[in-house]
């Protein structure tokens, strides 16, 4: 049986800089890494293999260079890993990017019974969480998002306990298998690779489906299958602050010069 992981590989930062004349993200020079979400979804399939047995394989959709952050997760204890790449398919927005993502999991479907997608709940430059709900949409699987726990697994009886992270509270939901996972951080802490494990991840061969492997519609991928085009990004313009009353220590007088400012800009009335 079979877990899939889904590993995005994201430029390392949070601070992209934007080219002001073309609007896109400046990449060059900028290092990659595991989306940090993605390496929680990867420690989460390695310890339900530790615990159950199963094989995990990992998938990315990029370009060529994504193959240094797949062999990463081998280092880790991935059993294979796949990398999807091909020109066709790049300029993907969600809708694409889960419609490769989604066939890839069929195909490796055809060869064993796949019980769960893992993936993190959001990557850190597209930041839209969209994926994994559009993989366990096209594929029809339980879609099980914000997931801090995994409560029990049942292979059996294909049933799955999840709980659920959301605002002040949690929720604990069962579920039919097969489904996908979106995680949070909160969910582990990943493991290192060792010295090893890398180098046998160094000399493994990892398959490039590109789509003569795939076969899909070149008009239902990439750029030309994305109903959505970026227009223009940009960093908002910061609308400047205000220091009051520099110096002052009383938490009153603080409150006070801040309640007389808020109503001489007419923000609350006295
Ligand atoms: C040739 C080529 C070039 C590409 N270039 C870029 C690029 O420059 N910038 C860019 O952002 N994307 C690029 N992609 C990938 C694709 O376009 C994006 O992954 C997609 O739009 C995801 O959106 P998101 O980051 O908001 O994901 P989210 O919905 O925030 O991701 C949620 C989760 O889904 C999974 N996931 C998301 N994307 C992938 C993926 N590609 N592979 C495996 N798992 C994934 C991860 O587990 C992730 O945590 C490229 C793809 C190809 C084939």
């Amino acid at each position: 049986m079979l877990v899939v992981t889904c590993v995005k590989q994201v430029p390392d930062t949070t601070q992209i800089e934007v080219d002001p004349h073309t609007g896109t993200l400046i990449r060059e020079g900028v290092p990659f890494i595991m989306n940090p979400f993605d390496a929680h979804a990867l420690e989460e399939s390695l310890r339900l293999k530790d615990k159950y047995g199963l094989r995990v394989a990992v998938i990315s959709m990029g370009p060529p260079n994504t193959e240094a952050t797949l062999r990463k997760a081998l280092a880790l204890g991935a059993d294979e890993a796949m990398l999807l790449s091909d020109r066709a398919f790049g300029g993907a927005d969600t809708l694409a990017t889960s419609l490769v993502l989604a066939e890839a999991i069929k195909r490796l479907g055809r060869h064993e019974d796949v019980i769960m997608v893992l993936c993190g709940r959001q990557t850190i430059d597209g930041d839209t969480a969209q994926v994994g709900p559009g993989i366990a949409t096209r594929l029809g699987y339980s879609q099980l998002t914000l997931v801090d726990l995994i409560e029990n697994l049942s292979v059996q009886d294909r049933r799955v306990t999840v709980r659920r992270r959301l605002e002040g509270w949690h929720e604990v939901v069962e579920a039919p298998l097969p489904a996908v996972i979106a995680v949070v951080r909160e969910i582990n802490r990943p493991r290192y690779p060792n010295v090893p494990m890398k180098l046998i991840a160094e000399e493994s061969t990892i398959p490039l489906w590109d789509n003569k492997v795939m076969g899909l519609k070149e008009d239902t991928v990439g750029l030309k299958g994305s109903a959505t085009l970026v227009r223009k990004i940009f960093s908002p313009e910061r609308a400047g602050g205000e220091i009051l009353g520099d110096g002052v220590k009383d938490p009153q007088g603080a409150a006070s010069l801040l309640v007389d400012r808020l109503i001489e800009k007419g923000f609350i009335c006295a």
